[in-house]
């Protein structure tokens, strides 16, 4: 005889355990997908979201998983050939930067294992070390899953800052947004990528980028971008249907009753 009661469970960092009332929230028929409710709703989530990430940039969401983002991020920003600094602290950060290689990025990758968190001295001497600024971008994960190190992203900034350096700097922040502390504008990160099936506790599906008005500027000077993944008509649509250019997902963002009300 089984004692078990409701839902089984799988405990692992992604999808996490979605809860009761996300489940329910999804449960309905699908709406109008370019008028009324779902716009408002949209709308709300991102202004929401940015208040969550402690930002006054932009929200950019992607029908897509972290991977997804990942690539949005860089090839909004890069050319080809563009050198890249990559700090990884367990196993995201490499995939980030092997990402970044296929996409025939110059990487260059501090790794600092699966033990410790960032060697500022590290960082430091590499930046001082690059005279003619190549570098365009810092990338880092604030948490790895793989080794679940937990970095200072305000201190890779700060140090970014203490070497004058002019990279862009890009957070992954997949695993832990909505667990872990993050301020973007505080902080002073450019770009923050996150997915919505670790923290955020929804099912895999949404992604979004958070831009702050330098990687904006950087991003209008990219000669082409695929349309897909171009975040420019995502954030000034002229239609609703360019925010996720194409169908919206649709149950992905609705509000439990009682949550979100929508007064037409
Ligand atoms: C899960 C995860 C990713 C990859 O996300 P997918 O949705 O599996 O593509 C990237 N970075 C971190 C830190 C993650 O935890």
């Amino acid at each position: 005889m089984s004692l078990s009661r409701g839902r089984d469970h799988l405990a692992t960092p992604g999808p996490s355990i979605i809860p009761e009332k996300v489940l329910t929230a999804m449960n309905r028929s699908a709406p109008n997908i370019y008028e009324g409710e779902i716009i408002a709703i949209t709308e709300s989530i991102l202004s929401d979201l940015a208040n969550f990430a402690g930002t006054s940039g932009n929200v950019v969401l992607y029908v897509a998983n972290g991977h997804g983002v990942w690539e949005a991020a860089i090839v909004n920003l890069f050319e080809k050939g563009d050198t890249i600094l990559i700090l990884s602290t367990g196993q995201f950060g490499i995939g980030w930067a092997s990402l970044c290689k296929n996409l025939n990025m110059n990487i260059i990758v501090l790794d600092f294992g699966y033990e410790s968190t960032i060697d500022f001295n590290q960082l430091e001497s590499v930046l001082i070390d690059d005279f003619n600024q190549e570098i365009k971008a810092v990338l880092s994960v604030q948490t790895d899953t793989a080794s679940s190190v937990l970095n200072d992203i305000q201190l890779i900034k700060q140090t970014i800052d203490a070497c004058n350096h002019p990279a862009l700097f890009l957070v992954d922040s997949i695993a832990c947004f909505g667990c872990d502390r993050f301020e973007m504008d505080e902080w002073g990160v450019d770009v923050m990528v996150t997915a919505c099936q670790k923290g955020l506790m929804t099912p895999p599906g949404i992604s979004y980028c958070f831009v702050n008005e330098k990687a904006i500027l950087q991003s209008e000077k990219k000669i082409s971008v695929s349309p897909y993944w171009d975040w420019k008509p995502r954030i000034n649509p002229k239609n609703f249907y360019e925010r996720f250019f194409g169908t919206a997902p649709t149950h992905h963002i609705f509000w439990t009753e009682g949550g979100f009300r929508y007064d037409d």
